[in-house]
């Protein structure tokens, strides 16, 4: 290609050379050479400009057809023309490209959203647009935070990254159905957000859920009846029945404790806690935990309650009390009596966190990854002798999951164990007031 652009290159000079040798020929024998030499050099002139003007108006508008020339001239406007049209060429193979991917694309029955790093929108698929009510023409380009209005959803939004866990809420457009927004990390600086329509799934958990709300509402009443005639009875009973009725009163109280369990479990899945944002004022909030574990210790266990944080945290009081304690509790119950428990409120670069740190029997490591399933307990453990109705820290997990956070445990049997709790630093919330040395 080059070698044949040199050759055509090289015979426009020949040419040139010789019709200007023909006009010095000329110009010689006429003897008025200096002025047919001046004027065959300004017509030359003349007509190079002339078609630079012409290259000129073309390049403005490159629909028109090339200009037709001679020489030197006839071969770049035909180059040029020939790269245009290998250019409009390209521009259309990728046109039709686009078009064949947003046709697979609005095909997707999953939701898409494109994002950039300030979380506007660069793209979304069809199924986006008819599950969260976005518009073609006016929602590209718009924060995607003024599109979903749900609070929950912009506070996800800040914190993926820091959490891997998918959000749940009502589709904007059609709030009957529930979407279940994930995160992958796109290009550099973008970010692509999957919603999936879980609605079916939600529904089926739901009858679940209320089955076994249903179930434990039913069996607390005739609890209740039973539990109160045991206690009438064990008051005034004859010694050798005794025993077997503090062994069915024993039995009852830890079916109660049973039922509270699921019956907190499921008020905790159907309403997904920490939607309600309150600030919950940690130093008051460890003051009624510790006042709780020296009463069920007794004097037992050292227990050392630290706080190395001023923040407090966002969220629901009640359900933060209730995973704190349960991790207490657990802490105590799987403790020796000579044994300590160091209880703390701290930060770190990327989170807030609680953690209970036992000297403790400890857990093998493979028991590990599954112990906040509902009623998984380690093989041999004491478990049901200390109370435990294996639902604690099922209730620890989904409370965390309303908050953002999530549980880390380390363990090494015979020395102890340590259950973390991590919030992301946007659930801090200012100190109410410096409640440490209370503590
Ligand atoms: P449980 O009511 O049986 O204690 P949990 O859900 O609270 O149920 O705990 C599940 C299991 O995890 C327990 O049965 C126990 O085997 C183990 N576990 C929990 N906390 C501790 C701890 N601090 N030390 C050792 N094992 C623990």
């Amino acid at each position: 290609m080059a070698d044949s652009t040199d050759r055509r290159f090289n015979r426009h000079i020949i040419n040139y050379a010789l019709m200007l040798g023909a006009i010095g020929l000329v110009a010689w024998l006429s003897g008025h050479w200096m002025i047919i030499l001046l004027g065959a050099l300004s017509v030359l002139l003349g007509w190079n400009l002339w078609n630079l003007y012409r290259l000129a108006v073309w390049m403005a508008s490159p629909r028109s057809k090339a200009p037709k020339s001679i020489g030197i001239w006839a071969d770049i406007y035909h180059r040029l023309d020939k790269l245009h049209q290998q250019n409009k060429r390209q521009k259309r193979e990728l046109k039709a490209t686009i078009r064949e991917f947003k046709r697979a694309t609005s095909a997707f029955p999953v939701a898409a959203v494109l994002l950039d790093k300030k979380n506007t929108i660069v793209w979304f698929n069809d199924a986006a647009g008819s599950n969260l009510g976005l518009r073609e023409a006016s929602d590209e380009g718009q924060p995607i935070s003024n599109l979903i209005r749900d609070p929950g959803f912009s506070r996800w939004l800040e914190v993926i990254g820091d959490v891997e866990m998918p959000f749940e809420f009502p589709a904007p457009s059609k709030p009957e159905k529930t979407l279940s927004a994930s995160c992958t990390g796109y290009r550099k600086n973008q970010r692509l957000l999957i919603f999936r329509d879980i609605t079916e799934l939600k529904r089926a958990e739901q009858i679940r859920r209320d089955f076994v709300a249903n179930v434990s509402h039913e069996l607390r009443t005739p609890l209740t009846v039973l539990m109160g005639y045991l206690e009438t009875i064990a008051m005034d009973c004859p010694e050798r029945i005794k025993s077997a009725i503090d062994k069915m009163a024993e039995q009852g109280q830890q079916m109660r404790q049973l039922i509270d369990d699921l019956l907190e479990l499921s008020r905790l899945q159907d309403i997904e806690s920490g939607d309600e944002d309150e600030i919950i004022d940690i130093p008051a909030l460890l003051m009624q935990l510790k006042e709780q574990a020296e009463t069920l210790n007794r004097g037992a266990r050292e227990i050392h309650f630290e706080i190395l944080s001023d923040a407090n945290l966002k969220g629901s009081v009640s359900d933060i009390k209730s995973a704190f304690s349960n991790l207490i509790s657990n802490g105590m119950r799987y403790t020796a009596d000579d044994g300590t428990l160091w209880i703390r409120w701290a930060e770190d670069q990327d989170s807030l966190y609680f953690e209970v740190q036992d000297t403790g029997v400890g857990i093998p490591a493979e028991h590990i990854p599954r112990l906040t399933e509902r009623f998984y307990r380690v093989k041999g453990d004491r478990a049901r002798s200390t109370g435990g109705t294996g639902l604690g820290l099922a209730i620890v997990k989904h409370v965390l999951n309303g908050h953002q956070g999530k549980l880390e445990v380390e363990s090494a049997v015979g020395v102890g164990s340590t259950f973390r709790c991590r919030f992301p630093k946007s659930r801090g919330a200012q100190p109410i007031a410096d409640m440490r040395e209370a503590i």
